[in-house]
């Protein structure tokens, strides 16, 4: 639901996704974990967050995160605190053999492991706040195995069931930290659009399953929903097609997914518009009449610069086919989901600028087409 301060936000709010790409030092400082106490590391954490907060804010953006500084990756971080994973599966990625996680124990259900992190955040900034959570069903698919889950939960939905349950106390806690929106991460769902995955062709062992949209969609919207019901928060549901190494993993336009998305309880969506073979603008006709969209109209795969002009066009676009009261902005994705990804933040930082200047120009733009009152 918006709330009495998002409902403020202006036309054309421009919002992070969520990480920033860390500085080598975060990196270090990542890496450096158990050589030092709790105390120092999280004090030498908080000085590296502080600075990334104030980056957005002096970038012009609205709405800030806490760059997921704290996050080793989007999704890991999530595990390795709640616990019951383990790195024994291998598979195939790009022609390499990897070792993932899989579930092999119940997960702890006990304190929420993101609400200090969530209460830091707000306590230092006055601008709206976003916090992200990983979505259940992308959980649920990457991380249940038949060959090593079984004992911990007899079937993937087993697995989905306990997520959505924890996910959803999770998302309590970050409001009650003083949370303005959380977001639900789910690029598990825009698999569903790519055809040639969806027919098995891809580079990556774990996404090699049976894609079926029509029985898996409303059994993910229904986990999603355990977690937007109830919650006074405003929330947002992002959709992209995966960051790695500066590339996409996946292709195709929004249009498998945005109809069957009607009885989703969210917001907004976020989409993906600037990077090559992602979505097309003319699918927003498609987006359920009760959800607004954020544009992802900044490029975070490619390392060149898109001109204000550029991105002010790209959004001017969707405001063509959606009304602008429905529009936020955003980059596609965020910038560095694994710890690890290239982009620099100055590249960042420079990008988010753009992004603002952009959003600056748009209301100006369409402050002088609307009717005077
Ligand atoms: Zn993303």
């Amino acid at each position: 639901m918006r709330t009495e301060r998002t409902r403020r936000l202006p036309l054309f709010f421009t919002h992070p996704i969520g990480s920033l790409p860390r500085p080598q030092m975060v990196r270090d400082l990542l890496v450096r974990r158990e050589e030092m106490s709790a105390d120092r590391f999280g004090g030498l954490l908080d000085d590296c967050v502080r600075f990334a907060i104030h980056l957005q804010e002096l970038a012009g953006l609205d709405v800030v995160s806490d760059g997921e500084w704290r996050r080793v990756q989007y999704i890991r971080e999530f595990l390795l605190r709640i616990g019951g994973f383990e790195r024994v599966r291998r598979y195939e990625h790009q022609g390499e053999t990897k070792v993932t996680e899989v579930v092999v124990r119940r997960m702890r259900d006990g304190e929420s492991v993101f609400a200090a992190d969530a209460r830091f955040l707000a306590a230092n900034t006055d601008r709206v706040t976003k916090f992200a959570l990983p979505s259940p069903f992308l959980i649920a698919v990457r991380y249940w195995h038949a060959d090593y889950s079984r004992e911990a939960y007899p079937t993937m939905q087993h697995f989905l069931d306990h997520l959505a349950d924890i996910l959803a106390r999770e998302a309590q806690a970050l409001v009650a930290a003083g949370i303005d929106i959380v977001q639900l991460d789910d690029p598990a769902l825009t698999y569903f659009c790519d055809a040639a995955l969806v027919a098995g062709q891809t580079h990556d062992e774990r996404l090699r399953r049976a894609w079926d949209i029509e029985h898996e969609l409303p059994v993910a919207v229904a986990a999603l929903n355990r977690i937007v019901d109830g919650l006074s928060a405003e929330v947002h549901l992002h959709c992209c097609h995966s960051v790695y190494k500066r590339r996409s993993d996946v292709s195709g336009n929004y249009s498998p997914l945005l109809p069957r998305l009607r009885e989703l309880h969210v917001d907004r969506i976020n989409l993906e518009f600037a990077y090559q073979g992602t979505g097309e603008l003319s699918d927003l006709a498609l987006l359920p009449p009760h959800l607004s969209a954020g544009l992802g109209v900044i490029d975070v795969r490619s390392e060149c610069l898109q001109s204000v002009e550029q991105i002010e066009q790209l959004a001017a676009a969707g405001a063509a086919v959606i009304a602008p009261e429905r529009i936020a902005l955003n980059p596609d994705c965020g910038f560095a989901p694994d710890a690890g990804e290239p982009p620099t933040i100055d590249e960042a930082y420079e990008k988010l600028k753009r992004l603002v200047a952009a959003a600056q120009r748009l209301r100006e733009r369409f402050a002088s087409q609307s009717p005077a009152t």
